[in-house]
């Protein structure tokens, strides 16, 4: 309870009103609940309702409850307009704690809640105890309401098999035994709470003395055909572990302690890891195939998180793993569409270190600002006609317009509006190249914009369109690995 809600109910003691306290889960709210309710409030004057939280529910009746998430729970007694003060009572939280916390003029209860000797003892922090009948116990809305969770355990039993043969397989590829140090034991037991049951998930992290799981969930009414085809239902319908994790954590600012997961998180669970403020995460798998490893890993490195690899506890040096784009084989460059040979010798010196000529680090001219996701400079050879072009560049190693996240782009834009802003430029053109350089014309492959504003009164062109083949006049050297004393 807040402070706030402490203070409340004292001016209503001072105002001489009666405190009550009513106590409940209140999921799928049903007319039984609202008779309740009602008549809980005719007892008393000021009516604060209890009402457990999810994690609560869950630890006492399993994870197929609560159906109706804590929020709207509590929305829902909120627009009753019943209540007085409705306070979400925690996992940990001794017993009988709220009543204790507020000692109620009167604790309204059913007979089920309290043995004769509870009710006994209750009197010690209430001066009444008001035992109501149950309400309504056999009503339509409460009939449904255990159909509905019947249907829902039904449902979870089905995928248990599936689930537990995939937690197996998940100890299988790990190499999982009896020697793996705490918290995996408890990290791996605790993917027994997904909903995926295709590719369980868990993530964990110690906080206020003590360790909290996430694990990832999939709305179960997802068919299988969608969970197994991973397709856009699967995707939208689910949540992430770390995501989980953290919601479960609540209003967490400085999350400053090791994250574990069984998955290297997604993009996306990074970038909020790295606002909650985590610093180092373990892992026990990785699909670093995928574009959305690679950006994961890309970001980690960027904002100087630790990744680990757990099943081998070794630090692993993480470099962004760059999926090499076909295009004469080269990784970071096209030298067909190189118009010198010293922009040429450049070029190929770069790629034979292993360099992107396009990376922040590398790229020879002065970077005027980033943002997450880009960084821009002046163009060093502006096209003719030019009043100002800018460069803007991606951080990662990005080479694929399909890489490009909607955040990216998002990001893109407001870069755009900023430049624009800044310089005041009147109009021009925002210039992106994409895809096979031979269509594109770029001599680098990294993904980049520019920004071009022409001179007044005057015309400029950006051509696309390359080359298939080197120019007849430019020449590939044979020793561009040994300058600067690096060999490939
Ligand atoms: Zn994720």
């Amino acid at each position: 309870m807040t402070n706030e809600q402490l203070n409340e109910i004292k001016l209503a003691r001072q105002d001489g009103k009666k405190i009550g306290l009513v106590q409940g889960s209140w999921d799928l709210f049903h007319i039984g609940h609202l008779k309740y309710l009602k008549k809980a409030k005719e007892l008393c004057d000021f009516l604060v309702v209890g009402m457990d939280s999810d994690e609560k529910i869950r630890s006492r009746k399993g994870i197929s409850r609560p159906i109706i998430p804590e929020t709207e729970r509590e929305e829902f007694i909120d627009l009753l307009a019943i209540a007085n003060i409705i306070v979400l009572k925690l996992l940990d939280e001794p017993k009988w704690h709220l009543i204790k916390e507020i000692k109620p003029d009167v604790l309204v209860c059913i007979k089920e809640n309290y043995s004769d000797e509870e009710l006994e003892q209750l009197k010690e922090y209430c001066s009444e105890v008001a035992v109501l009948p149950r309400q309504s116990e056999t009503s339509t809305s409460d009939k449904i309401r255990k159909i509905i969770i019947s249907e829902r355990n039904k449902k979870l039993k089905d995928i248990e098999g599936d689930l537990n043969s995939s937690i197996e397989n998940l100890k299988q590829r790990i190499g999982y035994n009896d020697d793996f140090p705490e918290p995996l034991p408890m990290l791996i037991e605790s993917l027994k709470n997904s909903t995926d049951y295709i590719c369980p998930v868990a993530a964990c992290c110690y906080c206020n003395g003590e360790w909290h799981f996430g694990t990832n969930q999939v709305d179960i009414n997802t068919p299988k055909y969608d969970i197994q085809n991973r397709t856009e239902l699967y995707y939208s319908s689910v949540e992430h572990a770390e995501i989980n994790l953290l919601k479960k954590l609540g209003n967490v600012s400085n999350l400053d302690v090791p994250f574990f997961t069984t998955l290297f998180p997604c993009d996306k669970c990074m970038k909020v890891l790295i606002d909650k403020g985590v610093k180092e995460i373990f892992y026990l798998e990785d699909h670093p195939e995928r574009n959305w490893s690679k950006r994961s890993h890309a970001l980690a490195s960027q904002k100087g998180i630790k990744t680990t690899r757990i099943n081998t506890f070794e630090r692993i040096e993480e470099t962004p793993v760059v999926d090499n784009i076909d295009m004469m084989g080269y990784k970071f460059i096209y030298p067909p569409n190189a118009r010198e040979q010293e922009q040429l010798d450049i070029m190929m010196s770069m790629e034979a270190q292993g360099k992107d000529p396009l990376a922040p680090e590398y790229i020879n001219q002065e970077i005027l600002f980033k943002t997450d996701f880009w960084f821009i400079s002046k163009n060093r050879f502006p096209y003719n006609g030019v009043e100002a072009q800018f460069l803007i560049a991606s951080l990662y190693p990005i080479y694929d317009i399909n890489d490009v996240s909607p955040e990216m782009w998002n990001d893109l834009q407001k870069v755009c509006y900023r430049l624009i802003e800044e310089y005041k430029l009147p109009g021009g053109a925002i210039c992106f190249r994409y895809g096979n350089p031979a269509y594109s014309g770029s001599s680098l492959k990294r993904l980049h914009a520019h920004l071009i504003t022409p001179k007044q009164d005057e015309k400029t062109k950006f051509t696309i369109g390359g080359h298939q083949e080197l120019r007849k006049e430019l020449k590939i050297r044979k020793n561009y690995g040994d300058q600067d004393g690096e060999k490939q």
